[in-house]
């Protein structure tokens, strides 16, 4: 096996395959992912992508960001994020990535805490979509080089600069392999609940490894509980039942088959109320009916959704399903700033395992794919130019 690459990029969800399109075909990179090539949780995001659509919703799209994250969040942040949401999303288009849309003009749905619809989407399998489309182009590159059940356990570093890092291959052996920069693409923390909708391999190894080495954390209790999950004893992820399903019009009843909040209250707010009436009625869960949605065909606007409860003996189409709040997302994380270095040379954290404070106290939804692009891209555009600075001084 090789020894040295000029990347590592540890993680293959969308903000590891991001970073490595990002970067130029000379530079050799080699990218490892704990468990196979389609698990990660960028797979799995159902609702969309939120972008500016056009000048006039900046100063609404920056305020809901900054409403839902409790005005805790790094103002510079959220304004590079939705000043990029254009570019990221014609860079997505260009690599084929399909998006809802009519007589060519791109649709937009709406979630909570959202004050207009703003968010693009592919069915409800908009995570398959976009990661897919990347993992493609990635896999096409002779550049880079992909291991799959390959952990990172540790990094290496010398005087505050990170060099390598320490991995465990497939058949258990560990080695170490250098590189002139590594990216910390490892995704969120849902493997340490009992109930999340996160898969059960992603621990949170890059918090512990970037602890353990004395590098910044930040924000490390702000966890996002999703408000509906379908309710299940089974052990393993919970399946989420997006929020653009309420966007688009369903509603929760109680016990009593009353409705008893505003549904589309900031995930937080809508969590408390949902957990306040289960005690109220000493219930697991409470129920949503989609069968309230207007004038579309949910069969078609969420099939997944529709199968999977389905699969599980609920017709969505004809009752109510149970739903319930589980872990869902971490707005904390590795502090990075705007260019997503961490506070060790030569090592980038990005997506959901850094924090560079877009998210505040409770992150506005679809905001995480776009803020994962965002900052992956401009963390490929740092090591480019950092290599450039350092070879003009050598
Ligand atoms: C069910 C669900 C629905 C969602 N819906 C939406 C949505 O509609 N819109 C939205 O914007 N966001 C949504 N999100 C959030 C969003 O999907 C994630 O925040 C985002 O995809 C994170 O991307 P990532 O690249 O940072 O991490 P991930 O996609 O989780 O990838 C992490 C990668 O790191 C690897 N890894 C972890 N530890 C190690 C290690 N030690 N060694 C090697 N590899 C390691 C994993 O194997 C994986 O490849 C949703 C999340 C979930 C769970």
């Amino acid at each position: 096996m090789k020894k040295n690459y000029d990347v590592i990029i540890i993680g293959t969800g969308v903000a590891g395959l991001f970073n490595a399109l990002n970067l130029p075909e000379y530079l050799e990179i080699l990218m490892i992912t704990k468990a196979g090539l389609e698990e990660s949780d960028s797979f799995l995001a159902q609702g969309g992508i939120c972008v500016l659509k056009n000048e006039n919703d900046f100063e609404s799209y920056f305020e809901d960001t900054m409403k839902a994250g409790h005005y805790e969040n790094t103002k510079e942040s959220v304004e590079v994020m939705i000043r990029s949401s254009r570019e990221i999303i014609s860079d997505l288009l260009r690599y084929g990535v399909e998006f809802e849309s009519e007589e060519g003009e791109l649709r937009y749905t709406r979630e909570g805490a959202h004050s207009t619809p703003r968010i693009l989407y592919h069915e409800d399998v908009t995570g398959k979509e976009i990661t897919g489309k990347l993992l493609k182009q990635v896999l096409d590159k002779e550049n880079i080089t992909i291991m799959e059940h390959t952990a990172m356990t540790d990094i290496l570093s010398h005087n505050n600069d990170c060099y390598g890092v320490i991995i465990k291959l497939e058949n258990g052996q560990e080695t170490t392999v250098m590189a002139h920069d590594i990216v910390l693409a490892c995704g969120g923390i849902g493997g340490r609940y009992q109930h999340s909708t996160n898969y059960p391999h992603l621990t949170g190894d890059a918090l512990t490894i970037a602890g353990k080495h004395d590098i910044r954390l930040k924000n490390l209790d702000y966890i996002q509980i999703h408000p509906t999950t379908l309710y299940s004893t089974k052990p393993g992820r919970r399946f989420l039942i997006s929020e653009s399903v309420r966007g688009e019009g369903a509603v929760l009843y109680n016990k009593a088959g009353e409705r008893f909040v505003n549904e589309l209250l900031p995930r937080d707010l809508l969590t408390k109320e949902i957990y306040k009436q289960m005690e109220k009625d000493d219930t697991p869960y409470v129920m949503l009916s989609m069968q309230t949605i207007q004038g579309i065909d949910v069969t078609r606007r969420f099939p997944n959704i529709y199968q999977h409860c389905l699969d599980e003996g609920f017709d969505v189409t004809k009752e109510c399903i149970p739903v319930v709040p589980a872990q869902h997302y971490f707005m904390g994380g590795i502090d990075v700033d705007l260019d997503s270095r961490t506070s060790m040379e030569h090592l980038y954290a990005v997506g959901e395992t850094s924090c560079n404070g877009v998210h505040g106290k409770n992150r506005l939804a679809s905001n995480s794919l776009l803020e994962s692009l965002v900052f992956a891209k401009r963390a490929a555009k740092d090591i480019l130019s950092n290599r450039s600075k350092e070879k003009m001084i050598s």
